[in-house]
């Protein structure tokens, strides 16, 4: 479980290193469906407390460096090749977090298109949705079927170190 105090303070000397610190700063904030954010406007990088509570020390590392990563690269290179490029020279390495900023483990309802590709939503969807990899537009060859699952625990977990 990380710290929180201990994940400002690598915030923060992340962002002497690799930004401008007269302009760019660091927060939490309270998503749960994703880890972190870099506010380009704001110049604000914030990390999900909830989250930032429940990753190990090495996850919040690379959850910043991803961050870290967008500032550098600007708005227009999102996940891009020229992102990639800067996310790797600064050590972020990718692995474990899908793309370092969702934080899939919190969402109830898991859904599964037949092909197996994977759903999360905080609710369930109202509407019959079929899966957006398989088909563009809806297809009801490709229904997404819904399931809940158990979060409470996880839940628990994030407030507990969150305290
Ligand atoms: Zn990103
Ligand atoms: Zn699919």
């Amino acid at each position: 479980m990380a710290d929180l105090q201990r994940v400002t303070r690598w915030a923060n000397a992340l962002i002497a290193l690799h930004l401008d610190a007269r302009v760019w700063s660091f927060g939490f904030d309270n998503a749960k469906t994703r880890a972190g954010q870099c506010n380009y406007t704001a110049h604000r990088i914030t990390v999900s407390r909830y989250l930032a509570a429940r990753y190990e020390d090495d996850e919040i590392h690379q959850i910043l460096l991803h961050e870290v990563a967008h500032a550098l690269a600007g708005p227009a290179a999102a996940h891009g090749p020229r992102w990639v490029a800067v996310a790797r020279e600064i050590g972020y390495e990718g692995s474990r977090l899908h793309d370092g900023e969702r934080a899939d483990e919190l969402a109830p309802w898991i859904g599964r298109c037949p092909a197996g590709h994977e759903y999360f939503r905080h609710r369930r969807p109202t509407n019959r949705v079929s899966c957006s990899v398989c088909a563009r537009g809806f297809s009801s060859a490709h229904v997404i079927e819904w399931t809940r699952r158990d979060v409470a625990a996880a839940r628990r977990a994030v407030h507990r170190a969150a305290r």
